[in-house]
C-alpha cells in the first residue's frame, strides 16, 4: 500500500514536477492575501465561546460575562458587545418607557433565562470588550432585539446602517415598523443610499434615532 502511494507520487512529480512545485507557492500567496485583508480590515475573529456565564446588562447591545476557560483577566465578567446591532444608550434620567430602557429590560430577561449563552464570530472591540454573535439557547440575541423594533442592524463597526423600505416608500423603516409595507416587498438598504433617495426617517419607528453611538 505504501510502496504503492509513493510510487505514484513519485511518478507525479516526475511528469509534471513543475506543476507541483508552483501549487504550494499560490497557496502561500493566497493565503498571505486572505491574512493580510482579515488584519487589514481590524476583523479577526477569535474562537467560539460555547457557555459563558451571564454577569449583568450594561444596556441592551452590552452585557458582562464569565468565559469559563480564558485567561481571567480577559474572561473574568468581561464586557461583551453584540455583533451587527446598536440599540439607543441608557442614561439615568430615562424612565422605564425610553426604547434604549426597553432594550435593556429585553437583554437582562432574555440573559436571565438563558440555559445557555454562547458566542461567535468572537472579534476584540474597543475599550477592552468582546464583539460576538450571541446564540441564547440557540436564539440570535441581536435577531431579537431588532425583531423587537429595540435596536438597528448595522455592520461589524457599526459604521453603516440598515434600513428598509418599499418601493414606493417615501420613508425608510425598521424591520419591526408596521407602517413599513409588506414584508415581501421591503428591501434592504443603507441609510446613507436611503437618505440619497430622498426617502426621510419614519415619524413612528425613527431609525435615525439608532445612529450613532457605541
Ligand atoms: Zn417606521
Amino acid at each position: 500500500m505504501t510502496g504503492s502511494l509513493n510510487s505514484r507520487c513519485t511518478s507525479t512529480r516526475r511528469s509534471s514536477g513543475h506543476v507541483i512545485a508552483r501549487t504550494p507557492l499560490v497557496c502561500i500567496v493566497v493565503i498571505l492575501a486572505l491574512l493580510t485583508g482579515a488584519s487589514g480590515s481590524d476583523l479577526r475573529t477569535y474562537e467560539d465561546a460555547d457557555s459563558v456565564v451571564f454577569k449583568g446588562v450594561w444596556d441592551g447591545d452590552t452585557f458582562y460575562a464569565t468565559i469559563p476557560g480564558w485567561t481571567k483577566i480577559i474572561g473574568d465578567s468581561i464586557k461583551i458587545r453584540v455583533l451587527d446591532i446598536n440599540c439607543l444608550k441608557t442614561a439615568p434620567s430615562q424612565d422605564s418607557t425610553h426604547p434604549g430602557k426597553q432594550a435593556k429590560a429585553l437583554t437582562q430577561k432574555v440573559l436571565d433565562r438563558a440555559k445557555v449563552i454562547s458566542l461567535k464570530e468572537t472579534q476584540r472591540g474597543e475599550s477592552f470588550r468582546v464583539v460576538a454573535k450571541v446564540l441564547v439557547d440557540g436564539e440570535d440575541l441581536g435577531g431579537m432585539l431588532v425583531d423587537s423594533g429595540f435596536a438597528i442592524e448595522c455592520d461589524q463597526k457599526c459604521s453603516r446602517f440598515f434600513v428598509y423600505a418599499t418601493p414606493n416608500s417615501k420613508a425608510y423603516h425598521l424591520i419591526s415598523c408596521s407602517q413599513g409595507g409588506e414584508s415581501q416587498n421591503k428591501k434592504r438598504l443603507t441609510i446613507e443610499d436611503a437618505r440619497g433617495g430622498n426617502l426621510e426617517s419614519c415619524y413612528y419607528c425613527n431609525p435615525d434615532r439608532f445612529v450613532g453611538g457605541d
